[in-house]
């Protein structure tokens, strides 16, 4: 089969690194600039940065609407960190523009100013087959206050749900474009070829 094309939107945030690493696991990444780019997806991610940043660029640009439109077609997206934040359909305080496409409520900069960035081992459903896990890199990253019935919890810190799944959506709050594991990436690309 044809290698997918994965747009990485590149407004802002860590774009570079999610393009290598979809390289290295033999997919194409595309640094998405404009929506008429998204027909040549069949996924795509959205890089941590500032979601506030991120959203206002995305309405400018009208990416909103169009990505929107994509994963409701079934095309899979990917949201790490600013992006999980962009994916929720609620925010627990303020109000900024949102894809609001997963039944979760996001809470921004969740795990306080003391400790803005931190690594640690996470066990994940699905990917790190227990008790192996995956590194997991925090940057004044969001957690996961609820999630709705369809969503599949597939990591925890501390309690607080890190990571999520429904259908053809995916969030985690850490940077997994930051380690070398490609891991994340694969599960990512597992779920494009299943929704071709
Ligand atoms: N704190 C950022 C936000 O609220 C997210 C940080 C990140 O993406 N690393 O949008």
């Amino acid at each position: 089969m044809k290698k997918p094309t994965i747009g990485v939107l590149a407004l802002q945030g860590a774009v570079r690194e999610h393009i290598q690493m979809l390289e290295t696991c033999g997919a194409r990444g595309v640094a998405l600039k404009y929506p008429a780019e998204l027909n040549l997806c069949q996924g795509i991610i959205i890089p941590g940065g500032e979601s506030t940043t991120i959203g206002k660029l995305m309405v400018a640009c009208g990416f909103l609407d169009e990505v929107r439109d994509a994963s409701r077609a079934g095309i899979p997206v990917y949201g790490t960190c600013a992006g999980l934040i962009m994916m929720a359909q609620r925010i627990a305080e303020g109000d900024q523009p949102l894809l609001g496409l997963m039944d979760i409520t996001a809470r921004r900069n969740a795990f306080g100013r003391q400790v803005d960035s931190f690594e640690t081992d996470l066990v994940i459903e699905d990917i790190a087959e227990k008790p192996r896990t995956f590194r997991a890199v925090f940057i004044r990253a969001p957690w996961i206050d609820e999630v709705g019935n369809g969503v599949r919890i597939l990591g925890e810190f501390g309690g607080k749900v890190v990571m999520a799944r429904q259908d053809g959506m995916l969030v985690s709050a850490f940077h997994p474009e930051l380690t070398g594991d490609e891991r994340i990436h694969r599960y990512f690309l597992k779920m494009v070829e299943e929704a071709r």
